[in-house]
């Protein structure tokens, strides 16, 4: 690999940096950037087993797979990631309660280290650097190419039920049954409901509707032309949306048909969506607590945030399940996970320090995809095996986020 003898100290493998953290961004603002190595090279459309390269992106291998009857086993909210920012990250879907991570799927992989090596990882060949590297954040080397384990569907289009609950305890009797009966399940929440509305949200439950047909889904996006000079997302407008959101969603739990990117991938219609934000941008705020104590934690998180009226109109709470992660830095474990944007400002840093002594008395820890603010402590103390990927890490290698947390 040409990063091998060059002039600058450290590297970092780059995808389309749709991480929303530091984890993405080099130390030394020298990224090696993958999404040209862009090319499939094998198919097994028997057995849904496909080999592409790093950069391949999640909406290109839907466009292959789809007309063969073939879908991701595990999809993150956005299609527009490639394979390999996939694997470092060790992305979760909506199906996590039952299926678990992206890496599960992750047959094998090719991984180029500045040491000139060239080494084929699986669970049976080199499995510590294997699991080192599944949301290993990029730091173990450069993955070239993966091999993936695809999903079988018979149509794309799933069928949905949605359903209002009225306050956080409802959410997770709601979910622990819907769960049972369903592939998919995720709630929207409420962010500024407080009281005896505190955590009123809308459930979806869903699974492919097989009778639906293969289709690819257009690309059809609507652009945000310009960057507004101050966030559009304040309290009023907050308030306002999320009222309107819950009034418009019928009080008795209904079924619809929906395609998949409308179910999977919201944000993807809207170019540029983050500019809502203004000029000073966001941060999302992505945590994971146990389950013994979620339903405290995160009630006390929302409190928190509904009392500062800020957030985002897409707040999103799930449970996660108990399926091990195959990645020694995996994000989700067995609990309950809430995510949500903050607009860029002072106060946000002040509500996260809150919103982290609740996730750290909880014994829970954040999503280093999502997050640029994780104190050292909070990272060593919630991934106590970070040492894992350190003891891998390829010494040309460093993110913004791993000299933050561990250097
Ligand atoms: C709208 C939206 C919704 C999202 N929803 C979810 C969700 O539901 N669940 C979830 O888990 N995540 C979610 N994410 C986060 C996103 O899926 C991850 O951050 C993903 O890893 C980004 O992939 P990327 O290709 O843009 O990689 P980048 O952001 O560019 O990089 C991500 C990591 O991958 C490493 N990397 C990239 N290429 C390589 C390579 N070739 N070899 C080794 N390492 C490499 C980078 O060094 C970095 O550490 C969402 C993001 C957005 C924007």
């Amino acid at each position: 690999m040409s990063f091998l003898h060059n002039k600058h100290d450290t590297y970092l493998p780059f995808g389309l940096g749709r991480s929303y953290g530091d984890s993405c961004l080099a130390q030394s603002g020298q990224v090696i950037q993958l999404s040209g190595m862009d090319r499939f090279i094998s198919a097994d459309w028997s057995q849904g087993i496909l080999q592409a390269e790093a950069g391949v992106t999640l909406a290109q291998i839907l466009s292959v797979a789809i007309p063969h009857g073939w879908f991701l086993p595990v999809t993150p909210g956005t299609r527009f990631v490639t394979l390999a920012g996939a694997i470092a990250n060790d992305v979760h879907g909506k199906n996590h309660h039952r299926v678990g991570t992206f890496g599960r799927f992750v047959r094998s992989l090719e991984l180029c280290r500045s040491d000139g090596s060239v080494s084929q990882l699986s669970a049976a060949q080199h499995p510590e650097l294997f699991s080192a590297t599944i949301g290993g954040l990029g730091l173990t080397g450069v993955i070239s190419r993966a091999e993936l384990q695809l999903q079988r569907i018979a149509g794309t289009d799933l069928q949905v039920r949605t359903e209002r609950f009225g306050h956080l305890q409802d959410f997770f009797s709601l979910s622990a049954f819907s769960e049972r009966q369903h592939e998919f399940c995720v709630a929207w929440i409420d962010c500024t409901a407080r009281d005896n509305q505190l955590g009123r949200g809308v459930m979806y439950s869903a699974d492919f509707a097989p009778q639906s047909g293969l289709k690819i889904a257009a690309a059809g996006q609507v652009k945000l032309p310009f960057t507004p000079p101050v966030s559009l997302v304040n309290s009023l407008s907050l308030k306002l949306f999320n009222e309107l959101y819950w009034r418009k969603t019928p009080v008795v739990a209904h079924m619809a048909v929906q395609s998949y990117q409308h179910f999977f991938y919201p944000l993807d219609g809207i170019l540029n969506w983050n500019r809502l934000y203004g000029r000073g941008g966001f941060q999302q705020y992505q945590a994971v607590v146990p389950q013994h104590c979620a339903s405290d934690a995160i009630h006390d998180m929302l409190a928190i945030i509904a009392a500062t009226g800020t957030g985002s109109a897409l707040a999103v709470l799930k449970r996660c399940g108990d399926i091990v992660s195959p990645g020694i830095l995996s994000f989700p474990c067995a609990g309950t996970t809430l995510a949500l944007d903050f607009p860029q400002n002072d106060a946000t840093a002040a509500l996260f320090q809150q919103l982290d002594a609740v996730v750290r008395a909880a014994g829970g820890r954040l999503y280093p995809a999502k997050d640029a603010h994780m104190s050292a402590d909070d990272f060593q103390r919630g991934y106590p095996n970070w040492g894992g990927v350190e003891k891998w890490r390829d010494p040309a290698l460093m993110s913004r986020f791993w000299h933050r947390v561990t250097q």
